[in-house]
């Protein structure tokens, strides 16, 4: 079965086009989502962390203590690089787990924050990034989320450049107010569907 993955930096409208995909048929797995999940449910995931962080990285009934793990990642390139290299692999996981389980459907989505800087886009067999402007970006998110303007901008510059993700992507959604979503989606969804067939 075909794997897309679906990208775009902060506020590019990932989710929101993901949900277009889903209404034409199309499975959708949110990586961030079951980035969350895999925290507290995978055995591997909870023994490599505690390994790292310590035990007290969960509390007694089984919940993450986010506050530990956040004071020692936040701003530490290399604890956070640890940090990743546990919840990725087990992320993989779950995103092949999930796939297993998809019956007749023509292609799958992956849709991830971190696609091209995770390196989880060699798993997938096409990918797609959405890009808008910054300054448009910053004011969906701020409408959206408690973020200020500073947060959001240091956000993005720990993620790829879009022109770098452009590069490395196979398509691209413009997502920025001077094209339609709709069309564009219908068009790759033929695509995708012919790719899918071969
Ligand atoms: P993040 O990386 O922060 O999770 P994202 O890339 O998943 O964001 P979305 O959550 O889909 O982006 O979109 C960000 C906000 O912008 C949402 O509130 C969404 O409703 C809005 N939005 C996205 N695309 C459009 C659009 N074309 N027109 C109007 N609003 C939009």
């Amino acid at each position: 079965m075909l794997k897309v993955g679906i990208t775009g930096n902060i506020g590019s409208g990932k989710t929101t086009i993901s949900k277009v995909f889903e209404i034409l048929g199309v499975p959708v797995f949110y990586a961030d989502d079951a980035a969350k999940k895999v925290m507290v449910e995978d055995p591997i995931l909870i023994d490599a962390l505690k390994k790292e962080f310590g035990s007290e990285s969960y509390f007694d009934d089984g919940s993450l203590n986010r506050k530990h793990i956040a004071g020692i990642v936040f701003n530490n390139e290399a604890e956070l690089a640890k940090l990743n290299a546990i919840v990725h692999p087990a992320v993989f996981r779950a995103f092949d787990n999930w796939v297993a389980g998809i019956k007749n459907a023509p292609y799958v989505m992956k849709e991830a924050a971190l696609l091209f800087e995770s390196s989880s886009y060699k798993m997938c067999d096409k990918t797609i990034m959405i890009t808008a402007p910054l300054k448009l970006r910053i004011n969906r998110v701020t409408q959206r989320d408690n973020l200020t303007r500073v947060e959001i901008e240091n956000r993005n510059a720990r993620q790829f450049s879009e022109e770098k993700k452009v590069q490395l992507a196979d398509f691209t959604i413009r997502n920025d107010d001077t094209e339609l979503i709709i069309p564009q989606v219908l068009e790759l969804h033929k695509q995708l569907l012919a790719l899918s067939s071969h």
